[in-house]
């Protein structure tokens, strides 16, 4: 069992599973109106609460720890945004009651930081257009030291009957508990699937059309031998599922009208450890190991290929097989 009173596990679930709790809330009482950024994705006053109240238990915790976050107050600060950023501050309120519009934007700034030796990286909400949806979205955070993922937690609302809290500690393994019940501390270890005939194989992928290679993924599907349709989730909860023994591949292929997309640390950081430490295997499309080491991105890899480790090798053949 991992130390549940180590002091960073304990402020990584505890941030997770409030800023889970926030999330949930905006989603049952508020229009999820969405802004679009820069980069044409959207993010709503859920994103930047969660960012916000992470950051906010990450400064009293470790004044000094580095936070590389998905989002930034820009958009907040702008003319005309006064309302929105009431919503934030309101829905912040809720868990630190002295929060202000300005405490609020300087919190979400703090995750501005570049990558360092050992920092925090965090996406307040995985999957937003799922998040939207009312389908699966995750809060995901990890501790990265030295380029490898030591701490990952992805809290997971829309997964099983009341929301899921997954957490990996470097050589501790996976454990799981839900959202609801945290407080009772019980907490199961987890195991990916033993399933090792590539015909059996559960092969998962983005909701999105646009984030993946839909056809590819077909072809990927016949020259794995697999017949099952490929189930479709948004964000690192697809990692969560796979880490419990509920699928056997996740597939990132890039899409066909954005070839030279880099993937964000963020958006893989936790959900990796979560399955390496149940067990399963995540490279790139090649079968090297994903950089953490080098900036935001993942610049040094192409895609991801993540398994229950026991088809890894054959996923890989099938990758080569279909040129991808
Ligand atoms: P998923 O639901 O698994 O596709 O993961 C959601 C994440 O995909 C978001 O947090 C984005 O950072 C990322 N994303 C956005 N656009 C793309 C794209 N064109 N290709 C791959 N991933 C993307
Ligand atoms: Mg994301």
């Amino acid at each position: 069992m991992f130390n549940i009173n180590n002091p960073e596990i304990k402020f990584a679930l505890d941030s997770v599973r409030e800023a889970a709790q926030l999330v949930q809330t905006v989603q049952k009482e508020s229009t999820k109106n969405a802004l679009t950024k820069g980069d044409k994705s959207p993010v709503t006053v859920a994103d930047f609460a969660s960012q916000a109240l992470v950051s906010y238990h990450l400064l009293q915790a470790f004044p000094d720890a580095v936070l590389v976050g998905e989002e930034a107050s820009d958009v907040l600060k702008a003319e005309g945004a006064e309302n929105l950023l009431a919503q934030v501050t309101g829905y912040v309120a809720r868990f630190v009651p002295e929060t202000e519009p300005a405490t609020v934007c300087e919190w979400i700034d703090r995750g501005a930081a570049d990558p360092a030796k050992r920092f925090w990286t965090l996406d307040p909400i995985d999957g937003t257009k799922g998040f939207i949806r009312g389908d699966q979205y995750a809060v995901a955070l990890a501790l990265i030291d030295d380029g490898q993922v030591q701490i990952g937690v992805l809290g997971c609302p829309n997964l099983g009957a009341s929301g899921t809290l997954t957490v990996a500690v470097r050589g501790e393994g996976t454990w799981l508990t839900s959202i609801a019940d945290f407080e009772k501390n019980d907490w199961k270890r987890i195991q990916v699937s033993p399933r090792a005939k590539p015909n059996e194989a559960r092969l998962m992928r983005s909701f999105e059309s646009g984030h993946t290679d839909v056809s590819k993924i077909d072809e990927f599907a016949s020259a794995l031998g697999s017949t099952a349709e490929p189930i479709r989730m948004d964000s690192q909860a697809k990692y969560a599922v796979l880490a419990a023994g509920e699928g056997e591949i996740i597939l990132r292929l890039l899409s066909p009208k954005m070839p030279n997309y880099q993937e964000k640390i963020w958006d893989q950081a936790a959900g990796s450890l979560v399955l390496e430490e149940a067990g399963g295997k995540i490279s790139d499309l090649y079968g090297k190991a994903l950089d953490f080491s080098v900036g935001r991105k993942l610049i040094n890899n192409r895609g991801v290929l993540a398994t229950n480790g026991l088809l890894h090798d054959a996923a890989l053949k099938a990758l080569e097989k279909i040129g991808a």
